[in-house]
């Protein structure tokens, strides 16, 4: 008697972009799958049956316990930078009989979810070893199909269903399901930035950015304490928490700054108060950056959306960055950028009113157009070395 197929349950990771990066690609791999790994043994993911992660011809698999298991795993990993589609299925033995009931089982369970009219077999095989080529298994598989779903249609346009066969290394994996990832590149292959990041719309926006793009992220915040309550530093821990299913952001340094603010309120002219300000946050940013590591800080800044981001005012701020300042946003519209703080998790959160030091002694008509000859002799009179000397000693982790 023939023994029974055995199934496993799967999901397949696929990547293109960490396929395009030539020498680089098996460490850009060997990161992916340790991000997977630690995604998936978190608290946050329990999976009832377990999960391993592994490498198979240009893509990641995952194998699990338990079905069920399977989809949650694929939800979570579909967050995870790097993964630019997620598919769930179940592998099995290369033998058609085998692939047929795996079919068979995977299209009725989709019926159950999502009724399906068409269909269309996609199948490949990614070696030789399987002796029919990938023309001739679409029609068996389909025919064979057709007859055990009689009353749906093969369409090869625009089908309800695909159903892929995938003969690779052995094994015959098959699906029907597949999510999109949110793309980009591993986190832990760019190294790391600093991002100045407020409780509000912009910056969680401008730090997922970064993570997407390889990026690990200390987030810096200002706070306005002790001249306000702490609100938005429990801001932006939640906010931290909400970007955490990405991997990116793993810290988070607070500086009170509000009696740096009345300092400086007291020592330059009002219309230059918000400069000053941002020079001083620049300046912790770019001593932070070195205590981290980190090659580069990031804003959430869009040209001309507030007095502070005019041209003349970014140069006259940058100049005190030994750091590239990166403005991922710098050319976005709010409306997209609403757009994408509610896609990744964020928009609520960055909605909720809160005290920080941006409003914290604001003058009544702040400079649109810095210039440096005036702010640089203003700014050399201060004891800017002693201040973030004295700024790092008393920043705390969150
Ligand atoms: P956001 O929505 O990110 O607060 P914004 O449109 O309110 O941006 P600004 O307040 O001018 O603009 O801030 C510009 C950038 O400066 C922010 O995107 C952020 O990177 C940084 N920044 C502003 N306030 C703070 C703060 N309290 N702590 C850390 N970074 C800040
Ligand atoms: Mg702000």
């Amino acid at each position: 008697m023939a023994q029974e197929p055995v199934f496993r349950n799967i999901c397949l990771v696929h990547y293109h972009e960490i396929g395009l990066k030539g020498r680089n690609r098996p460490r850009f791999e060997r990161q992916l799958k340790g991000n997977i790994e630690k995604a998936l043994s978190g608290a946050a993911s329990p999976l009832t049956g377990g999960c391993v992660v592994s490498r198979i011809s240009g893509r990641l698999l995952l194998v699990l316990g338990d079905f069920e298991d399977a989809w949650a795993a694929a939800r979570r990993v579909a967050l995870i930078p790097g993964v630019v589609r997620v598919s769930v299925g179940l592998r099995t033995v290369q033998q058609l009989e085998a692939v047929y009931e795996a079919a068979q089982w995977l299209m009725e369970r989709r019926e159950a979810a999502a009724p399906w009219q068409t269909f269309k077999v996609d199948a490949r095989r990614a070696n030789t070893n399987f002796a029919t080529d990938s023309m001739e298994l679409n029609r068996i598989i389909g025919q064979e199909l057709h007859e055990r779903f009689s009353e749906k249609t093969i369409r090869m346009q625009d089908p309800d269903l695909r159903l892929h066969v995938e003969m690779v290394e052995g094994s015959a994996f098959v699906y029907c399901d597949t999510m999109r990832g949110v793309g980009g590149l591993p986190v832990g292959s760019a190294g790391r930035v600093v991002c100045l990041l407020s409780a509000g719309l912009d910056s969680p926006v401008a730090a997922w950015r970064l993570m997407r793009r390889g990026a690990r992220v200390t987030a810096l915040h200002f706070s306005g304490r002790p001249e306000t309550p702490d609100t938005s530093e429990h801001l932006v821990v939640a906010l931290k928490d909400a970007l955490a299913p990405y991997g990116g952001m793993d810290r988070l340094l607070i500086v009170p700054f509000g009696s740096y603010q009345r300092s400086l309120s007291l020592l330059v002219p009002a219309d230059l108060r918000v400069i000053f300000y941002r020079r001083l946050m620049f300046a912790v940013g770019n001593a932070v950056a070195e205590r981290e590591g980190a090659k580069a800080l990031v804003t959430g800044e869009s040209l001309g959306q507030v007095a502070s981001q005019t041209l003349d005012n970014i140069l006259v701020v940058d100049a005190v960055s030994q750091l590239p300042v990166l403005r991922p946003l710098i050319g976005t519209d709010k409306q997209e950028i609403i757009d994408e703080a509610l896609r990744i998790g964020t928009f609520e959160l960055s909605s909720q009113s809160h005290e920080d030091c941006c409003t914290l002694f604001m003058p009544r008509n702040p400079e649109t157009h810095a210039k440096l000859s005036v702010v640089e002799p203003l700014w050399n009179e201060l004891p800017i070395a002693a201040w973030v000397d004295e700024i790092l000693t008393g920043l705390y982790q969150r």
